[in-house]
């Protein structure tokens, strides 16, 4: 039987691995001029791991973990799973915690034992200058830094380095030739950390601490110039940055959540390479329909 371009494509994109919404996205990727990509979870493989703890005077090293944990304990941000984790390998017993609140692109905070326990980026909780020294140690030697407080005071740093996506810079390489334009990287981690990692899949254009508005901003600026940027991202962090691309591609995590309601299309095997095919295969469909 022979099913009609479009639909075809669509099919064989599942073939690859990346569910397509609908006819309209499939024939807008091959139109795409422009790719950004996340970083966390998207360029690498979403997986942290805390690689550094260092105490700040006065708190024991094992308590900064303990507190950070409970305050991470329900967020699903891949930096908050890495801490938990760290805290059940080093066997420390899971405290409660209340009146939990995450922020996009900052981090999260809680009440526990009482205490108010805030964890997340060094741009938004820095303002003492022995954690600021500890903090560009770590961003130096490659990893994100993240700032653990109580009650308004830092008591701690943490350190978190995640792997390279395997076929990162294939995909890149790909996308580059397919399109004729430098992908750009736009991430809410810091300059350092994103630097490297861009030096790693040969990204040059690198916007780092960015907030998802400010990925919104990029995005926005990238189109007024003529550009029709196909946005590969988290589909939890990255929603308003997917809504605003001509097209949004989500990182499936292997199939546990996915938000078609946010992205165009859906990674649902977790391989980068599905990303060029996917554009060559709908830029193919739409010469046989136009
Ligand atoms: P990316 O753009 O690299 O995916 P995000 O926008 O998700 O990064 O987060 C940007 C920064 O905000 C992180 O590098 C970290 O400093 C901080 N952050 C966000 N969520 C959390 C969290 N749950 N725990 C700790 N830090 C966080
Ligand atoms: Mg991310």
């Amino acid at each position: 039987a022979t099913m009609p371009p479009l639909l075809s494509a669509i099919a064989n994109a599942g073939r690859h691995g990346v569910l397509v919404k609908s006819a309209v996205v499939l024939e807008r990727l091959g139109t795409v001029t422009h790719v950004a990509f996340d970083k966390t979870g998207t360029l690498t493989d979403g997986a942290p791991r805390l690689t550094e703890l260092r105490a700040l005077p006065g708190t024991a090293e094992d308590e900064v973990l303990a507190l950070a944990a409970a305050a991470e304990h329900p967020s699903e941000h891949p930096l908050a799973r890495a801490v938990v984790a760290a805290a059940r390998e080093a066997g420390l017993p899971p405290r409660p915690a209340e009146a939990f609140t995450s922020t996009p692109g900052h981090g999260v905070n809680a009440l526990v034992d009482g205490r108010f326990v805030e964890v997340g980026s060094p741009a938004r909780l820095l303002d003492d200058e022995q954690a600021a020294g500890v903090v560009a140690e770590l961003e130096q030697a490659g990893h994100t830094a993240v700032v653990v407080k109580a009650d308004g005071r830092p008591i701690g740093v943490l350190g978190l380095s995640d792997r390279v996506r395997p076929g990162a810079a294939g995909a890149v390489a790909r996308l580059t030739a397919l399109t004729g334009a430098r992908p750009v990287l736009l991430t809410g981690d810091n300059p350092r950390a994103a630097a490297r990692l861009a030096a790693e899949v040969g990204i040059t254009d690198v916007r780092a601490g960015l907030l998802p508005q400010d990925k919104v901003a990029a995005v926005r600026e990238l189109e007024a110039a003529g550009g029709k940027v196909l946005l590969v991202g988290d589909g939890v962090n990255d929603a308003p940055a997917l809504a605003a691309a001509h097209t949004g591609i989500a990182m499936g995590r292997g199939g546990a959540d996915l938000t078609l309601d946010t992205a165009d299309a859906v990674i649902t095997r977790d391989e980068l390479a599905t990303i060029p095919a996917v554009v060559a295969l709908a830029r193919r469909a739409r010469r046989l329909v136009v």
